[in-house]
């Protein structure tokens, strides 16, 4: 049953297409620094802010960075790169402007046929592509940004594409990995068997095809193919065996392990290795602030 304003719906099947929002406080020290040198045009309050600062700007070192992915539009930071160019060029200050493209992916794009025409639009464009770069942090006083192998890239302007998560409601349904996406995937003695994560999807894309709508809709086919052998599309591509701790494990020792594996969220379970459920970042952020 879905509960809405408008009254309670039941449903057989649920599609949900509620979109995702930005997540700053996923990174450490971001939340704290927007509008501070640090912009982001995912919202309307960030872009007019970015607008205003970009008028105001006529010189210095510009960073554009993409957190981890998913996030809205792989393509959209490196749209806003050819436009900050322009934008600077018909400004008369591009001389004067250094612009720095940093990216989790191993090129200017993921996709091989896209990244070679557009790493040469990026030389073309002296806009220099900082690949391989997931960000673990910014140190606002310092206007760093830190990578999670220890790498950094100062800025004096820095636009960033925040990670994503997904709206608060999936989080409170209980259909969410507390991410607001994924789902932690079980057998029919409901003891977890693997989790099935947005990130499993774009592995799964990943891997063949050329462009990645194709990929996209060839994985699907292919899928749809397997689950007749196999008899399970989910399983095909979830991540086995994953990361838990037991339900009586310890705050810290919960803590430790995400760390320590890198993981943002943690599956709680039972003696009997069933789902109890799960903790995030986020809700360690809201626990910590509440302490705090
Ligand atoms: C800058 C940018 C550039 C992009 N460029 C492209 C592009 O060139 N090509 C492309 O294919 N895609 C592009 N995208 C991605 C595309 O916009 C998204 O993939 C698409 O909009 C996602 O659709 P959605 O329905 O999942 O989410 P959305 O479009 O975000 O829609 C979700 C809807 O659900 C509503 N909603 C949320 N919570 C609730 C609730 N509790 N109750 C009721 N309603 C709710 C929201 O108000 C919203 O209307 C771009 C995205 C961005 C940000």
């Amino acid at each position: 049953m879905i509960e809405t304003d408008l009254g309670t719906v039941a449903y057989d099947w649920l599609i949900c297409a509620m979109g995702c929002r930005i997540a700053p406080e996923e990174i450490t020290g971001l939340a704290e620094v927007m509008g501070k040198d640090v912009y982001t045009f995912y919202t309307l309050d960030g872009a007019l802010a970015f607008q205003h600062a970009l008028d105001n700007l006529h010189a210095g070192k510009l960073v554009i960075a993409m957190a981890d992915m998913p996030i809205k539009s792989p393509l959209a930071p490196l749209e806003f790169a050819f436009l900050a160019d322009h934008y600077f060029r018909q400004k008369g200050v591009r001389e004067q402007m250094d612009i720095h493209y940093v990216t989790p992916f191993s090129g200017a794009f993921n996709q091989p046929n896209a990244n070679r025409l557009l790493s040469g639009i990026t030389q073309e464009k002296n806009i220099t592509v900082i690949p391989n770069f997931n960000i673990e942090s910014i140190d606002a006083n310092k206007k760093t940004l830190y990578s999670l192998k220890g790498d950094s890239v100062d800025y004096d302007m820095l636009c960033i594409t925040p990670p994503n998560v997904g709206p608060q409601v999936i989080e409170l349904s209980g259909l969410g990995d507390g991410m607001g996406y994924g789902l932690p995937v079980v057998d029919g003695n409901h003891k977890l068997i693997g989790v099935l994560t947005e990130a499993d999807f774009l592995t799964a894309i990943h891997v063949k095809g050329d462009s990645a709508v194709k990929q996209m809709f060839d994985v699907i086919i292919r899928r749809k193919r397997a689950k007749k052998k196999m008899g399970s599309i989910v399983d095909d591509i979830m991540t086995r065996d994953p990361i838990t701790v037991k339900e009586e494990e310890t705050l810290q020792h919960a803590i430790k392990v995400m760390g320590m594996n890198k993981i943002k969220r943690l599956i709680i379970v039972d003696d009997q290795n069933r789902v109890k459920g799960v903790i995030s970042r986020p809700d360690l952020v809201r626990l910590f602030l509440m302490k705090g």
